[in-house]
């Protein structure tokens, strides 16, 4: 049976060739991977992440919810202090596929607006909340000089299912050079994940890199 995920990820294969501001993958003959997170910042769980990521000298792109950014600005200073890619998830994760264009537009802008107020430069990279995308919102990224940013590989992290197993089916997957990893630092869940995964991942030659510079 072919897995739902499995076509969602090849349409938006199609959409990112169609789309040169949609990446779901990047091409490098370099051996790394990036990885992102998704609807932070969380006190404590954004922090105890960044920890991590110095130890195995990782730099990854945090998709903030720029609400929560606005209240919790000492943690975006930390994550743009440390040198990883800060990018645009919306102003409080709303489906964007029941969203007018207008209201589409009012929330690229009022975000994009919060977070270059929190991090003294705009967001060059935008993720729609669940990876949601619509053409009405492609199109206006590009408008605003914006990339779309989906994934290659979901850990996913937000399911009931156990760290331990899901760890184990990212140790199972084959990983290729610039694959875009989907976890969440709104739980301590990727957190246990990663413990596992990264030195897994180093071991194997990979370092980890921000998609800054790359995109
Ligand atoms: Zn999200």
């Amino acid at each position: 049976m072919v897995k739902m995920s499995s076509i969602v990820n090849r349409v938006i294969g199609k959409v990112c060739r169609l789309h040169p501001n949609m990446v779901s993958h990047i091409r490098t003959s370099e051996r790394v991977l990036f990885l992102t997170f998704d609807d932070g910042p969380t006190p404590q769980v954004t922090d105890t992440l960044l920890d991590l990521l110095e130890q195995f000298d990782a730099k990854a792109t945090f998709f903030v919810i720029a609400k929560e950014a606005t209240r919790h600005p000492e943690v975006i200073a930390k994550i743009i202090a440390a040198g990883h890619t800060l990018g645009n998830h919306s102003l409080q994760h709303e489906n964007f596929q029941t969203l007018s264009r207008a209201e589409q537009a009012n929330d690229v802008l009022q975000s994009q607006t919060t977070l270059s107020g929190l991090c003294q430069s705009p967001c060059k990279y935008f993720r729609a909340p669940q990876g949601k995308w619509t053409f009405s919102l492609i199109s206006l990224l590009k408008q605003h000089a914006l990339t779309g940013i989906h994934w290659s590989k979901d850990s996913n992290d937000f399911k009931t299912t156990s760290f331990e197993k899901l760890t184990r089916s990212l140790i199972d997957a084959e990983m290729k050079n610039g694959e875009i990893l989907l976890f969440h630092d709104d739980s301590e869940k990727s957190i246990n994940m990663l413990k596992t995964l990264l030195p897994h991942w180093q071991k194997q030659g990979f370092r980890f890199a921000a998609i800054e510079g790359y995109v």
